[in-house]
């Protein structure tokens, strides 16, 4: 047996994803001697390896795949394509790979100690690794979380949104089972690139976290697109069909309560995530608790229970999202050794935009319709809403609807919320995020001159 050596950094980050790298990488450059402890073997953590990266290469495949359809509404012959899913994987692979690369070369660049392996605690400033016993006086923890598979009868015949990016071929027929933004996401691109999809939902609605005008316009337009549903549904299970060509049975009770089944070669479950906790051994750490969905409990600096420790990002679990992981991660490495101008440094959490990369694309920010009413009472709160077509359509013969909703309240009209969903919303949303930062009212928008013709104009646009 290796002999047990031991280490002493000024700070030791547990997880070498968003969060973690971040942290790390900022803390080192105040001269801080940090340890970055990855138990994968690569950097980069979900958003790199099986999150947003790939997800968005695979999108973007998607998109290339509509506009060849569209071309020909713009008078240009292209033929009929075919497409390489392997080509694409393959890729894919390659660039998260050189990622994975460019990663570990900035770590090394930054001074940061790149510790390979699976850190578990021994006390609240000890962490052992491997065979390594590393001690600090500040520890975060940025475990992030994994997928959640059901506990249903041959569950393990599914696979999740890793899996997903593990498939070397293309599925014909694929079971979405939930309808969550990671599930409808990946609905789309399957749908865009020529399979048959199915999406089951315990629920009448999809994106049922955000505001009605972005779940209820997603679900007319991945109806026109072709992709079925199944609301209201309960998943009972899943069976090997031997040798057919659609090897997977999956059951369900219908909304009715029917018993029903059909056959596929993909099930994927996307019901949830679940944090990384339970190879931290946080037992040796005393202070830190665990809430009621097992994210590791933190007050807005990012402290637990535990003098020195910290969490943060999707173990944490408020603002499931990269750049939210990152910036929380830069401010406690502010906070921690950037000196005493950033002695209160910590992240805001309202008001994150966010996108949901659907066919069409989404975007978010704010309170929906709903919980402003619920925040503020429906007598102060007030919404503008429009719908139409985006000009880009104008020449096709289908027409995927704009939508957006801009939430108010207050006598100034302050903007508390804004909901957008169709063609370029994904890259729309940034900078009315800043404005809605910055606290900007309906008055503000309105003196904003539009840029025409843009869908964007619209939102300055609203009575
Ligand atoms: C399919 C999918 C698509 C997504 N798309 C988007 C998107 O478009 N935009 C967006 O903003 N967000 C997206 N996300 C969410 C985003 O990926 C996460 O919010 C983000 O990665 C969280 O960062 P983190 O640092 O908290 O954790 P992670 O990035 O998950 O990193 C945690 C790291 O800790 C390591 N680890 C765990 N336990 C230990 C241990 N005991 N010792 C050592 N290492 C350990 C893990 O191996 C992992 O590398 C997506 C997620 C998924 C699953």
């Amino acid at each position: 047996m290796a002999p047990i050596t031991s280490k002493l950094f000024d700070f030791i980050v547990i997880g070498g994803g968003s969060g973690g790298l971040a942290c790390a990488r900022r803390a080192a450059s105040y001269g801080a001697k940090v340890a970055l402890v990855e138990g994968s073997g690569r950097l980069g953590g979900t958003c790199v390896n099986v999150g947003c990266v790939p997800k968005k290469v695979m999108f973007n495949g998607a998109s290339v795949i509509e506009a060849i359809e569209d071309a020909k509404h713009y008078g240009i012959t292209v033929g009929s394509p075919s497409f390489d899913w392997g080509f694409l994987k393959n890729a894919r692979d390659a660039y998260v790979k050189r990622l994975n690369g460019i990663y570990e070369a900035n770590v090394a660049k930054d001074k940061v100690e790149y510790v390979e392996g699976t850190a578990s605690f021994i006390s609240s400033t000890e962490v052992k690794v491997k065979d390594s016993v590393l001690t600090a006086k500040h520890i975060l923890i940025a475990t992030g979380g994994r997928p959640v598979i059901p506990a249903v009868e041959g569950a393990e015949l599914g696979i999740d949104s890793d899996g997903f990016f593990d498939l070397a071929t293309q599925p014909k027929k694929v079971a979405m089972v939930g309808s969550g933004y990671i599930g409808i996401e990946i609905a789309g691109i399957f749908k865009a690139m020529g399979s048959d999809v199915t999406v089951f939902t315990r629920t009448p609605h999809i994106l049922r976290h955000h505001d009605s005008i972005i779940g209820d316009t997603m679900l007319e337009e991945m109806k026109r697109i072709g992709i079925k549903f199944e609301h209201d549904s309960q998943v009972l299970g899943v069976k090997k069909n031997e040798g057919a060509e659609l090897p997977l049975e999956l059951s369900w009770n219908t909304k009715s309560g029917n018993a029903s089944s059909d056959s596929y070669d993909c099930v994927l479950w996307a019901v949830g995530r679940k944090p990384n906790t339970e190879n931290l051994n946080l037992a040796a750490v005393p202070g830190i608790e665990l809430n009621r969905t097992g994210h590791i409990v933190a007050d807005e600096y990012q402290n637990t229970g535990a003098q020195g420790v910290y969490s943060l990002g999707d173990v944490f679990g408020k603002s499931e999202l990269t750049p939210v992981a990152i910036a929380a991660g830069r401010r406690l490495a502010d906070r921690l050794f950037g000196g005493p101008q950033f002695a209160t440094s910590k992240l805001d959490y309202v008001n994150i935009p966010t996108v949901i990369f659907g066919h069409p694309t989404a975007g978010t920010i704010g309170l929906s319709g709903e919980e402003a009413k619920a925040k503020y009472g429906a007598e102060n709160v007030k919404e503008y809403r429009t719908r139409f077509t985006n000009m880009y359509y104008g020449m096709t013969p289908y027409k995927p609807p704009t939508a957006i909703k801009l939430v108010v309240t207050g006598a100034d009209e302050k903007v508390v919320g804004l909901h957008i969903i169709g063609r370029g919303c994904d890259e729309i949303l940034q900078g009315f995020g800043v404005a809605i930062k910055m606290g900007a009212t309906k008055k503000d928008f309105d003196n904003c001159v539009a840029i025409h013709p843009t869908s964007a104009e619209e939102i300055v646009t609203l009575r």
